[in-house]
């Protein structure tokens, strides 16, 4: 019987020039908001970011030994602009991290496609493909254009995840958007998956404007047991939803061949706010929605789809806990591919 579990994987530290407060001060923090948590260098921080990030990772894992914390870095990949790179702490994690910045840092010259799949390869090589993933960071900062994503996607399965909501609110419309680049990937055969991060750097109540990790934005990670490896695993097979505002809960979503050679699609959740909308998208294409949203949401319904089919919802405005005005509760479910299914 697994459970969901949240966490945040983008989060700096004092240890970046631009961050504030130590491992053990975030975790402190944000304990309530996470059951896991991924600390992000910056790779232009070198050398000291990594060194003194790693020393307070690890003297945080003794004394939080049911949370994981990942030890991961924001990189400047060969292609615009930040990416991560996730592993598990026996797959040699710390060289992971030191040695992509030594010979893959764009700022050192490290720039273009044949660069991003030449660092893919180096991974894949190193640190195997099921053992490691590459989250893209806030896509839309600025736009990747979409033949950056389709050769590193076509590369190998290095690469897995793309941010959604990020930092300050802000959405990459190429996962939030329906037949944006997310859609157009997935239609081409590419198993990405969409997640949100804090970007914690300093918080609203020490004069930033960041909030903790899992306080704003969650991802939702379905495991057996809270450890590395059924994490990195979920990651990687996208067996996650991302919410914003912790909006729905226990969604369900199938899918079942029926004898016609339609799917019938289960969908249902429990809405912690008032829900606007929920999208059903299959193909890349809106097939269902629905609007105002009870707590408890069930639906069933069959279509005639040929790849996959996703799921995106969005709340009535909720006032902001810092800050003057409303944020929008949204939540995206990751795609269920009609090649999985039994017959
Ligand atoms: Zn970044
Ligand atoms: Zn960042």
């Amino acid at each position: 019987m697994g459970k969901w579990v949240k966490g945040d994987l983008h989060v700096h530290t004092q240890n970046c020039n631009d961050g504030t407060l130590s491992v053990d001060e975030i975790i402190r923090r944000s304990k309530e908001y996470i059951d896991f948590i991924g600390i992000s260098g910056h790779s232009y921080d070198i050398p000291d970011c990594f060194e003194g990030q790693y020393a307070e990772v690890l003297a945080a894992r003794e004394k939080y030994p049911e949370l994981p914390i990942f030890h991961t870095a924001e990189q400047n990949f060969p292609l615009q602009r930040h990416t991560m790179f996730v592993t598990v702490p026996e797959n040699k994690e710390f060289a992971l991290q030191r040695e992509l910045v030594q010979n893959f840092h764009r700022q050192s010259g490290h720039e273009g496609q044949e660069e991003a799949c030449c660092e893919l390869r180096y991974v894949k090589e190193g640190w195997g493909e099921e053992s490691t993933f590459m989250i893209y960071n806030h896509p839309n900062d600025p736009d990747v254009p979409i033949e950056d994503f389709r050769v590193i996607a076509k590369e190998n399965d290095v690469f897995k995840v793309i941010a959604c909501v990020d930092r300050g609110e802000r959405r990459a419309k190429q996962t939030w958007e329906i037949g944006e680049e997310w859609d157009k990937l997935l239609c081409e055969g590419y198993r990405l998956y969409a997640r949100n991060g804090s970007d914690f750097h300093q918080h609203f109540t020490d004069g930033g404007h960041d909030y903790f990790p899992g306080e704003f934005v969650q991802d939702c990670v379905y495991v057996e047991e809270n450890n590395y490896e059924e994490i990195l695993r979920a990651y990687r097979n996208g067996r996650f939803y991302c919410t914003v505002g912790n909006c729905i809960e226990n969604p369900v979503f199938t899918i079942k061949k029926e004898e016609s050679g339609n799917y019938r699609v289960h969908l249902s959740l429990t809405a912690n706010v008032e829900m606007e909308q929920i999208d059903l998208i299959a193909d890349g294409k809106c097939v269902c929605s629905f609007n105002d949203i009870p707590r408890d949401f069930s639906y069933d319904g069959v279509f005639s789809v040929s790849k996959y089919f996703r799921v995106r919802g969005w709340g009535k405005g909720v006032n902001r806990k810092y800050r003057e005005g409303q944020y929008t509760p949204q939540f995206l479910l990751n795609p269920i591919f009609v090649s999985d299914c039994e017959v």
